[in-house]
């Protein structure tokens, strides 16, 4: 089959049915198609690993046609997360596919749509983020918490993901991205935001209140600040050596996690500890120091994947009764309000961009933690 007729502006024409309306709408959709010249090479270029722990392989693909309920997106910038390492390197209890193509931080533009999708258009700026689909209809999507269905499946884990120049996604699980985000700003928000988001709001601190961040000042941390600080939380900035850098995305004190006193200090001026705890470095220390903080009826949240497990003292969390909880990416309506505040201008991803040539190179300083903030390849 012609990829060029499978996958163009046709595709977009065909899945409409012929009503007098839809057929008007058709039209406008073709034409808008033709406006933005988009058209469609047969072959393209994609990172794939072969067997976990190799390099990557930089390859050229055949372009796929979206089926139904697919659509086929053109990747503008696709950010590089540290679960991407864990992806490749086969180093989590549940393995990825191979060959595989990493990457769920995939910021592009719908260029062909599969039979039956109508909640996009081609032309529409789209995300493609962790939960690349879920099943809809388990007690977990239907209560509103799709990130735990079982059934999910995972952009760039169980399915290839966004490090290539086109991807396939579910029409269902793109997220739009608003006009006034780029897309290199956007790419991070769709892992990186929406987790420390989600995070937050699962501390249930509410406005006014104290919230304390440790690892503030990574590449989660100092998109926590600004959430947190766009949210009315009062934000405790805890990293080590970072405290100009944490105290300019507006945090309210910032404590250096390598002072003794840094507990004490947090208590004394929260009077009492805070309210909720985000930790996002993945430490032992910091882990102990996470319960440490909270307050009576407190509640801290921990999004890090480090193997092995973690202590907790127990005194504290039955005497203060603290509640732990873990946080895993955040849902289609998460997603879509972690890119409402980039575009309100809240918050904003410190990122670099590289092509994807550099690949291996960036994996390889993700691994030795000498990223600082975040890269996104540009495809
Ligand atoms: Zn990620
Ligand atoms: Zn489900």
């Amino acid at each position: 089959m012609c990829h060029k007729c499978a996958i163009s502006g046709f595709r977009a024409f065909s899945s409409f049915r012929c009503s007098p309306s839809s057929r008007s709408r058709a039209f406008l959709f073709a034409a808008a198609a033709q406006k933005r010249n988009i058209s469609i090479p047969t072959t393209y270029k994609a990172a794939i690993v072969n067997n976990h722990g190799e390099q990557f392989k930089i390859i050229d693909r055949e372009m796929p046609s979206p089926k139904k309920g697919e659509v086929l997106v053109k990747i503008h910038a696709s950010g590089c997360c540290h679960t991407d390492v864990h992806a490749i390197d086969g180093d989590w209890p549940v393995k990825s596919k191979l060959p595989l193509t990493p990457g769920h931080e995939g910021a592009g533009e719908v260029v062909a749509l599969g039979e039956g999708v109508s909640n996009v258009r081609v032309g529409d700026r789209v995300g493609m983020a962790w939960l690349y689909s879920a099943c809809g209809e388990c007690e977990h999507c239907v209560a509103g918490w799709e990130t735990l269905c079982t059934k999910q499946q995972n952009c760039g884990y169980s399915v290839d993901g966004a490090l290539q120049q086109y991807a396939i996604a579910a029409a269902s699980h793109v997220v739009k991205i608003p006009d006034a985000v780029s897309y290199v700003q956007a790419a991070p928000v769709l892992c990186a935001g929406v987790t420390t988001y989600k995070g937050l709001k699962e501390t249930e601190v509410k406005p006014g209140q104290f919230v304390s961040i440790i690892g503030a000042g990574g590449g989660l941390g100092h998109l926590a600040v600004q959430y947190a600080r766009a949210m009315g939380m009062r934000v405790i900035a805890i990293d080590i050596g970072k405290k100009d850098y944490t105290d300019s995305l507006g945090a309210e004190i910032s404590v250096d996690a390598t002072d003794s006193s840094c507990v004490e200090k947090i208590t004394k001026y929260t009077d009492g500890g805070s309210h909720g705890v985000l930790c996002l470095a993945t430490s032992t220390p910091a882990f102990a120091m996470a319960t440490n903080l909270a307050r009576r009826r407190g509640t801290v949240v921990h999004v890090g994947l480090p193997p092995g497990t973690f202590p907790v003292p127990i005194f504290d969390v039955v005497l203060k009764r603290v509640s732990i909880r873990g946080s895993i990416v955040g849902t289609r309506t998460d997603l879509q309000e972690a890119l409402d505040f980039a575009a309100r201008g809240l918050v904003k991803v410190d990122v670099k961009t590289e092509p994807l040539a550099n690949i291996n190179s960036i994996f390889d300083r993700l691994r030795a933690g000498r990223i600082n903030g975040r890269v996104a390849i540009i495809p």
